[in-house]
């Protein structure tokens, strides 16, 4: 197998975050570097430059979904930046900002409107992992970290992460392989039925599983708690060596932004999208008389710039129509960003709103995110929502 992962990300904004390297932990953004005084822990400190960059010209305000939804000013992007640039300034960390700055999905559709080249949920983040520092959270947060730290999953589960397998296919697993599935945690626990059929086509590639994956570290990073973020990725990253992997394959756009860009960058990342379309001459995949229309998952999309290959997946097997808003414009199903969690009456919002650029009369709407899968089912469609491997499961058959 070639890096298919390389392709389309090649022209992505690559953003400043954690990265995990061999030896050490480097926090790029802020220059943190975990040894703070006391005094330093409880000051705020974000890149002024990332900060003042916003020249507060609105561009913005027309396009932030959340703002759509709630209508407050500081619930906009260009608010957001104004408070995170009072906390600069001098203004006391509370909880009054929360609202504000625990409300972003980062969807990122902001940062690509911008005409001044701000990256708001990149500064959004690193706002908020201040507020940890200054032990300023919501108990949405606390409890995110809570699962994630005690059980290894952000869902608090205590099945085992590979339930969805028998004891007779657990024994059978490689020990050793080059290339990885990564399942995430909302595959391993809330759509265990496609882990097991991505995991199936993985398989015929000689793909195999980590054999202690713990969730991959986006819900901490993306929520602030970056010390526990390394804790976890050295985990996964041990595990990955013990494998002996280079390229991680996996079919969650939280999962995939995180391991592509926060991970070390001789690690391989390939999405499922991608994968497939690499494979489908090898997949022999049958036309089904159906028509769909494809949701683009806000950090596969926009934040990576993988667009064409679940499109190519698509157009093999069916008929594609296309949504109101795509690609650098679609918007956000208001699932991430901890937004899901900490908001949820928002997060639904949002998702209903994304289900009015759905075309009349599909079939199913695909995506090629759980979270999405989740957030657009739950707003209550009367069209199912399904994840791109079950319609090539369907197309297998
Ligand atoms: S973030 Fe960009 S688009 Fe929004 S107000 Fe600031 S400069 Fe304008
Ligand atoms: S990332 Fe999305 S939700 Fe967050 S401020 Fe920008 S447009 Fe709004």
């Amino acid at each position: 197998m070639k890096n298919e992962g390389k392709k389309e990300t090649e022209q992505a904004k690559k953003p400043a975050k954690t990265k995990i390297t061999d030896n050490e932990i480097k926090i790029t953004d802020n220059g943190i570097n975990g040894n703070e005084s006391e005094s330093e822990k409880q000051s705020f400190e974000v890149d002024r430059r990332s900060v003042y960059r916003c020249v507060q010209c609105g561009t913005c305000r027309s396009v932030c979904p959340v703002f759509d939804v709630v209508g407050w000013e500081s619930a906009n992007t260009r608010g957001r930046m104004l408070i995170i640039k009072s906390l600069l300034e001098g203004r006391p960390p509370s909880e009054d900002v929360l609202p504000s700055l625990a409300s972003c999905t980062t969807c990122g559709i902001c940062a690509s409107k911008c005409p001044a080249g701000a990256n708001p949920p990149e500064v959004v983040e690193a706002a908020r992992a201040q507020l940890v520092k200054c032990g300023i959270t919501t108990d949405a947060q606390e409890n995110l970290k809570s699962a994630i730290m005690t059980y290894g999953n952000s869902f608090g589960e205590t099945r085992g992460r590979k339930h969805w397998l028998s004891e007779a296919e657990l024994s059978k697993l490689p020990h050793k392989s080059d290339y990885v599935y990564f399942v995430g945690c909302f595959d391993s626990y809330r759509y265990p039925e496609f882990a097991k059929r991505t995991f199936e086509i993985l398989q015929r590639f000689g793909v195999t599983l980590l054999p202690d994956e713990q969730c991959c570290a986006s819900p901490l990073l993306r929520t602030g708690f970056r010390e526990e973020a390394e804790e976890v990725m050295k985990h996964n990253l041990e595990q990955i060596r013990k494998v002996g992997a280079h390229t991680i394959i996996t079919s969650c756009a939280g999962c995939y932004t995180t391991l592509k860009n926060n991970y070390p960058e001789e690690l391989k990342v390939i999405s499922l999208p991608e994968f497939l379309a690499e494979h489908l001459e090898e997949l022999n995949l049958k036309k089904l008389d159906l028509t769909v229309t494809y949701h683009d998952p806000c950090h596969l999309g926009r934040h990576n710039k993988v667009y064409d290959a679940p499109r190519k997946v698509i157009q093999a097997i069916c008929t594609l129509k296309e949504m109101k808003n795509i690609k650098e414009n679609a918007r956000c199903c208001g699932g991430g960003g901890g937004v899901r969690t900490g908001y949820p009456d928002i997060s639904l919002e949002l998702a209903r709103n994304r289900l009015q650029d759905v075309p009349e009369g599909m079939d199913y709407i695909v995506t090629s995110c759980p979270l999405c899968v989740r957030n657009l089912r739950d707003a209550g469609g009367n069209i199912e929502v399904i994840d791109i491997v079950e319609l090539v499961a369907m197309a297998m058959e």
